[in-house]
């Protein structure tokens, strides 16, 4: 059981017995700027630019000799960063890769693992989920000759939040073949059972795959209990590789064999690779599934970042996580649902992820409110406020000072200074 207190002192004796307080210094703190938006884009750290400086300069050194120096690191990056991403899943090293963007990797796992039947030809989907998983699927049964009214079967969300287990089991029929889920909501922070519907997906002999965009970096899994066929995410999250920085992929190495949905040269094995066959021959683990030839400007952020994962640790990240959020809805049922707003995510350690989503009817006014305040925050439609105190950098004190930022709009009406007309991103 947390305790928390509502005053100012308190924030402050938090961050002083903060153990990841340290960690702070790591990242480019703009002085004054309390950012609430590190599970859109997470923010940039000394290491991560570090590693990325250093790249370009083994560039301007060695041209096209940085594929072969230190043994050939660059080349096999995707092992390298692969490796470093699998700890923070319990995944085996060569079960994950990086490549692309998440858009494009989900395109990947399911054209590797979606071979329709008469009898079984349905992707099951939710209708809450960020909607690019959602075209990809549309597309991927287009591209079958199927029609996507026919062929997705839709799990509802009956609150416009969260979505129910139970309904998602039973709606495994036998004429499913393929599942995608987001194991966290990107709206309501609600975090799925994982291990629950997964092994009643694979009783009922159905390919699933999961979308960790809104839990990598913030939630430690286990997929060697979990046991899923595929995994995608982005590392620009939580993980606070670069805006745009290439994606994760993941595939249980029982599936090693099979054959990739989208083929490149870089999937063939390394030891023929240079051959220049015309048969494509894949490496038999995640490597396999590569494309083209890697962004090496996309990938030494992520490395640089990964050390820091991989020496504060997931379980550590994950602790401060769920105290710090927990400390940021106790100040809002103490100061803000009297001014209308609203928690909407899940309350129990469970079933939530990183971020506290905050309803208010004047979200979007109120946010643009936050920005004059320097906060910044995450609008998404229709009334959600996404706040995410980061583990590895943000302190209780400014979460502190947040809740008196939003409280403070309201009370004094400042929102009706701005305009309800959306700009392009946020
Ligand atoms: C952020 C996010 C994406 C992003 O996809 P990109 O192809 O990397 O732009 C996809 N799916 C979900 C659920 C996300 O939250």
């Amino acid at each position: 059981m947390r305790t928390f207190e509502t005053t100012q002192a308190f924030a402050k004796k938090k961050d002083e017995q903060d153990p990841l307080a340290a960690i702070r210094n790591r990242f480019c703190i703009q002085e004054g700027v309390i950012y609430m938006d590190g599970n859109s884009l997470g923010m940039c750290s000394v290491d991560a630019k570090e590693a990325l400086y250093d790249v370009i300069d083994k560039w301007e050194k060695h041209g096209i000799g940085i594929w072969d120096i230190e043994n050939s690191k660059y080349f096999m990056y995707q092992n390298v960063l692969g490796e470093k991403l699998a700890q923070l899943i319990q995944a085996k090293p060569d079960e994950v890769t990086v490549m692309t963007n998440t858009t494009i990797n989900i395109h990947q796992g399911i054209s590797t693992f979606y071979h329709p039947t008469k009898e079984r030809y349905k992707i099951l989907v939710d209708d809450i989920n960020f909607p690019t998983d959602r075209y990809a699927v549309d597309s991927q049964i287009r591209l079958k000759g199927l029609d996507p009214d026919e062929a997705v079967k839709i799990i509802h969300s009956q609150d416009e939040r969260t979505l129910d287990e139970a309904a998602i089991i039973e709606g495994m029929t036998e004429d499913v073949a393929l599942i995608l889920l987001p194991a966290v909501l990107y709206r309501s922070a609600q975090l799925l059972d994982m291990e629950r519907v997964t092994k009643a997906a694979h009783e009922r002999g159905i390919i699933i795959g999961w979308d960790l965009c809104h839990s990598i970096g913030a939630v430690p899994h286990d997929f060697s209990k979990i046991q899923p066929d595929f995994a995608v995410w982005c590392n620009y999250k939580y993980l606070s590789a670069g805006p745009g920085a290439i994606a994760g992929f993941y595939i249980n190495e029982r599936h090693f064999e099979k054959e990739p949905g989208l083929a490149g040269w870089q999937g063939n094995k390394n030891a023929t690779q240079f051959k220049l066959l015309q048969a494509f021959d894949h490496e038999l683990n995640a490597h396999g599934w590569q494309t083209g030839t890697q962004p090496l400007f996309s990938m030494a952020p992520l490395e640089g970042v990964l050390n820091i994962f991989l020496e504060v640790g997931m379980e550590a990240i994950r602790t401060k996580s769920l105290d710090i959020t927990a400390y940021l809805m106790f100040l809002a049922d103490e100061h803000l649902t009297k001014l209308g707003y609203e928690i909407g995510n899940p309350r129990e350690d469970s079933r939530r992820g990183g971020h506290v989503s905050l309803e208010h009817p004047e979200a979007y006014r109120i946010c643009k409110a936050l920005k004059n305040h320097q906060v910044v925050p995450d609008f998404r439609e229709p009334n959600v406020i996404r706040l995410a105190p980061i583990a590895l950098y943000t302190s209780y004190e400014e979460v502190y000072q947040l809740v008196e930022i939003l409280a403070d709009i309201v009370r004094n009406k400042e929102y009706l200074d701005y305009s309800e007309e959306r700009t392009l991103v946020v």
